[in-house]
């Protein structure tokens, strides 16, 4: 069942998105060569505390941290680490979550470390606006398998690999809740949105194939080929008309 959030709700929802939005824009300063994905996990895990919220990740399903931090070819669900050192050329995926009297934010963003190749460039920049392709869509009486497919078609007509292990979901007082918002599909298919639903959209785009593989920590996800990955991803609340962003300033 999709939830129908409450104006107090949605107010509470983006005071948490505000908090993610805050840590994002510290780590447009922070994500540099020499940095580790440790020291952006704590700056982002003190801003969250900071502000009266807790990390939704963290003990998640058991994950240890803050933040996942997905270096290059790592989709998703990197985990941050002192040995883990960025240098020039990499691309990082910083996904974040808070929870601010109860209800959570979730939101993620790739960074480019220093200079990168213009093939990583585009990659970051497709991811992007795959995700806005999908937002596009989104207003009372759509259907979410449009929003689906609009962020797959845009991202294969580049030749990239779109994920689809993992998905986008509803967000409310759990950090997942209904629906598995999949990142291809069909236009007209699925549930129909409503003003009210509360939704994390969140695009995983591979430069080579879309298959994946989970290492042996049982979290750290990295392409099967190798080839690298980029995340971009809002939490928004769907409108009559349109959307409105809740993870931002
Ligand atoms: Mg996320
Ligand atoms: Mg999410």
């Amino acid at each position: 069942m999709i939830e129908i959030k409450s104006e107090r709700e949605i107010a509470l929802l983006k005071e948490a998105g505000r908090i993610v939005a805050l840590c994002h824009e510290e780590m447009t300063k922070q994500v540099r060569p020499g940095v580790s994905t440790q020291e952006l996990n704590d700056i982002c895990e003190k801003i969250i505390l900071e502000h009266n919220a807790t990390p939704s990740f963290k003990g998640y399903g058991g994950f240890p941290s803050a933040v996942c931090a997905s270096v290059n070819e790592v989709v998703v669900h990197g985990i941050p680490s002192k040995k883990q050192i960025l240098k020039e050329g990499d691309i990082v995926a910083l996904d974040i979550g808070a929870c601010y009297k109860g209800y959570h934010g979730d939101s993620a963003w790739s960074y480019a470390v220093g200079n990168i190749s213009p093939k990583d460039k585009l990659l970051m920049q497709v991811t992007h606006d795959s995700l806005f392709k999908g937002l596009e869509q989104v207003r009372e009486g759509a259907h979410l398998g449009d929003v689906s497919a609009a962020i797959g078609n845009y991202a294969t007509s580049y030749g990239f690999g779109v994920v689809e292990e993992f998905t986008g979901h509803g967000v409310g007082r759990n950090l997942h809740e209904d629906p598995a918002i999949f990142n291809f599909g069909e236009p007209g298919t699925g549930p129909i949105l409503k003003e009210g639903m509360v939704l994390a959209i969140e695009p995983m785009i591979n430069a080579g194939t879309k298959k994946v593989r989970i290492l042996s920590d049982g979290w750290t996800t990295i392409t099967k080929d190798k080839s690298k990955s980029a995340h971009f991803e809002h939490t928004i609340v769907v409108r009559k008309n349109g959307y409105e962003i809740l993870t931002t300033l």
